[in-house]
């Protein structure tokens, strides 16, 4: 039997495939594809922010900022186009997210790494320790043996 799920954009039922679309809800977003792109592909309108292409075109930022994600949509082409940040929703125009978000992600990822070092250092010295009484046995034992 065929795996069903629900349309992402409409909610009907669909068979499974590789979209997460019904077949409407595909051609429906192609043609939003497509109204953006023919938008975009005008010379004059390569300077054009997202409010003014949502406008122009009546497809949502939603939908054109899961275009740029896709990378159907080449951000790079059109230097005003700014879409939302994944971390705090900021106007980026490039990468995932903001600039204060790479900022606070690269902090936590530097507190991570120290943390692990610590751990690491702790780890070391119990290793040490452990083998300090291992050696400290061994002599125990011999100078035992020596005394029998
Ligand atoms: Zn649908
Ligand atoms: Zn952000």
């Amino acid at each position: 039997m065929a795996d069903l799920a629900n349309c992402s954009r409409c909610g009907a039922v669909f068979v499974k495939g590789i979209r997460d679309l019904c077949q409407n809800g595909y051609l429906e977003e192609e043609k939003a594809f497509q109204t953006v792109y023919n938008f975009l592909k005008e010379r004059k309108n390569r300077q054009a922010t997202m409010k003014e292409i949502v406008e122009a075109t009546g497809v949502e930022e939603r939908l054109i900022t899961k275009f740029i994600r896709e990378k159907r949509l080449l951000i790079s082409k059109f230097p005003n186009l700014a879409y939302p940040c994944e971390g705090c929703g900021a106007d980026i125009t490039s990468g995932k997210l903001c600039r204060n978000c790479q900022e606070s992600f690269k902090k936590d990822l530097q507190i991570q790494n120290e943390l692990d070092k610590k751990l690491e250092q702790i780890r070391q010295k119990e290793n040490s320790k452990s083998n300090t009484y291992y050696t400290l046995n061994k002599i125990i034992i011999f100078s035992g043996g020596v005394i029998g």
